[in-house]
Order: C-alpha cells, then sequence, then structure tokens
C-alpha cells in the first residue's frame, strides 16, 4: 500500500481542495478564459503539428522560453519536417542546436526523426505510447505531444506544471519524489476536459509561467484564486534535498599556427561529435590565456587555456579561422575560442 499523502491540515485548504474536484468546468473555464486573453503568443503555439510541438518540447526541456524562440523558428527553416530532419548529417543538426546546450536533446531529437521515416512511413503517431516508444521521449515529452498536437485528455506534468498543482492542492509531499509525482499525475488527469484538453494544459503551463510562479506568486490577480487551497504558497513546491555542487577544473590547449585552429572531437558521452580545444592532462605553465567558469549538471567546471604546442591526431584537426563559424562546439569552448582569437588579434 502506498504511504499517506501529507498536506497541509488547515480548514481552509481542505475546503477548497473539494471546490476543485466539485467544480471542474468553472475551474476550467476560469483558466482557459484567462488564457485566452493574456496568453503570450509563442511560435509554437501557433501549430497542431506534432514534429513541430516535439521540437520546441525537446528545445524547452532545459533552456529559457525567450532562447528557445530564435533556435525554434531557425530549426523549423532549415529542418521543416520530420524526413528533412532524419536525412541531415549529424554535423548539421548539432551545429543548428551549438549554444542550446545538453546536445543529447540534439541527437535523440535526430534519431526520433529517423525512427518517424523508419517506422511510421514520415507519419507522427496520434498514439502516446508510440510517442513515448521515439527515443529521448520521456513520459512529459509524450503527453506535451499528444495533448498540443493531437488534443488528448493527457497532463504534461513538468516542474512548473507539479508547482501549480502543489499549491492548488496545498501539497506537501516532494513533488519530485515518486509518490509525490504519481499522485499529482493522478490528480492532473482527474481534472482534464472532456473537451479541449490541449488548451487547457497549455493553459495551466501558462498560469506556472506568468503568475504561480516560483518565487512570489501572484496571487491576487490568479484567475483560479477561488480554486486554490494553498495557504503559504511560497513554500511550495516541496522537493527532495539538491546534491552537492561539484568543483572541476578543466585544462585546454590552445594551438594556433599559420592561420588555423587545433580542435579535438569529443568521443565521451558528453559534447559527443563536438568540437572543442584539445585536453591537457593537467595544467599548463605560467597565467592561463583564458580563465571561465561553466555550470554542468551538479559541477561548476574552471576552464584554463594555456598556449602549447601539439599536432593533428587521430581525434584533433585543424581548421581555418574562416571555417571555425561552422564547426560545432560547445558553447564555453565557443566563448573561450572567441576570447582567444581576440587575445590573438590584438598581439597581431
Ligand atoms: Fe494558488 Fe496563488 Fe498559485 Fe494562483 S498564484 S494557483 S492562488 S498559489
Amino acid at each position: 500500500m502506498s504511504p499517506p499523502i501529507k498536506t497541509h491540515r488547515s480548514p481552509r485548504s481542505e475546503e477548497k481542495k473539494r471546490l476543485i474536484d466539485g467544480n471542474l468546468p468553472a475551474f476550467h473555464s476560469a483558466l482557459t478564459d484567462w488564457f485566452q486573453q493574456k496568453g503570450r503568443d509563442l511560435p509554437w503555439r501557433h501549430t497542431h503539428d506534432p514534429y513541430a510541438i516535439l521540437v520546441s518540447e525537446v528545445m524547452l526541456q532545459q533552456t529559457q522560453v525567450a532562447t528557445v524562440i530564435d533556435y525554434y523558428q531557425r530549426w523549423m527553416v532549415r529542418f521543416p519536417d520530420a524526413s528533412t530532419l532524419a536525412a541531415a548529417p549529424e554535423n548539421d543538426v548539432l551545429h543548428a542546436w551549438q549554444g542550446l546546450g545538453y546536445y543529447s536533446r540534439a541527437r535523440n531529437l535526430h534519431k526520433a526523426a529517423q525512427a518517424l521515416v523508419r517506422d511510421h512511413g514520415g507519419t507522427f503517431p496520434s498514439d502516446p505510447e508510440a510517442i513515448r516508444a521515439l527515443p529521448g521521449v520521456g513520459r512529459y515529452t509524450a503527453a506535451a505531444v499528444a495533448t498540443f498536437a493531437f488534443d488528448a485528455p493527457i497532463p504534461p506534468v513538468d516542474g512548473n506544471i507539479a508547482r501549480v498543482l502543489a499549491r492548488l492542492l496545498d501539497f506537501y509531499e516532494p513533488v519530485d519524489s515518486s509518490a509525490g509525482l504519481e499522485h499529482l499525475w493522478e490528480t492532473a488527469t482527474r481534472w482534464q476536459p472532456e473537451r479541449g484538453a490541449g488548451f487547457y494544459n497549455e493553459a495551466m503551463m501558462e498560469l506556472g509561467a506568468l503568475v504561480c510562479t516560483p518565487r512570489s506568486p501572484v496571487c491576487e490577480t490568479c484567475p483560479v484564486e477561488a480554486f486554490c487551497a494553498a495557504t503559504d504558497p511560497e513554500l511550495l513546491p516541496i522537493k527532495k534535498p539538491r546534491r552537492k555542487t561539484v568543483l572541476l577544473d578543466e585544462h585546454c590547449a590552445w594551438a594556433l599556427q599559420d592561420g588555423r585552429v587545433l580542435l579535438e572531437q569529443q568521443t565521451g558521452t558528453r559534447w559527443r561529435g563536438l568540437w572543442r580545444l584539445p585536453v591537457l592532462a593537467k595544467a599548463g605553465k605560467g597565467t592561463p590565456l583564458v580563465t571561465l567558469d561553466y555550470p554542468f549538471t551538479h559541477h561548476r567546471i574552471t576552464l584554463r587555456v594555456f598556449p602549447f604546442v601539439m599536432d593533428s591526431g587521430e581525434s584533433r584537426q585543424w581548421f581555418s579561422l574562416a571555417d571555425l563559424a561552422d564547426v560545432p562546439m560547445p558553447a564555453p569552448h565557443r566563448r573561450a575560442l572567441k576570447q582567444l582569437l581576440r587575445q590573438a588579434a590584438l598581439q597581431g
């Protein structure tokens, strides 16, 4: 038997919780009327094309909306459908993704397009299980594509919607625990409208993005305040304790010769296939030419670049300065490269 679910037991919150289940049509109308008037005009909201929605959802997984808009629009021009993406070389796909980070998303999107062509004749399946079987597509993304493209009454519960649900329910179980998450999925499924589920789910997401924000939710202007059981919304959602940040050092070489730069192609899981500054086993001598910090999962990495004499090899290759813009590189190494090229130009 699953453990009992913890909630704040104030009379106000108990009364409000019953309100939503007993008044679903009024709750749906309050939310969707607000969304109709206040929802943002985002490019992927103009389409029901499941491929375009998949692209936007994958991009939005780790990246802010404002950054994604440009990338999404350029991507849809370059790879307008699954067949075009499936046929593109991986280098082109990674290049189009450059700067968005977490490159496994681009590789999986590429593989998903190939699976759509190979297994579905290029037609996107509407069955949520078949969507979920595509490479890189998890429970949330499959639900998002099914509901936004096909209007399926399936809730896409991401961190944003989990926060809104936790507050509406005054729910004090960690939303990233399996018991807590399951309770939220069940509730969100029960609350799905019979018609217009895609629009309703989009409205829930928008509420989390614009009103029921992580810090300082704007309860005074919230369209569903009358239905909300939260007694202290800023305390919610509860999450499991975070992993500690681990500090790491990364040392790389700067080799510039006859107007060419030496780069190394990454072979491991992180950044696989991208070109980066060649790795040094230990720090070079003297002061680094460039030092910069960047985050990676729960790590904080300090990248230091030293002048070094080395030559091309199995995974290392010289690139002319004119070609560098077209080489797919991880964002921190692209930043370091720009600084190094500026310094080299100043030194003549
Ligand atoms: Fe509840 Fe406030 Fe969030 Fe609205 S904004 S759902 S009233 S916590």
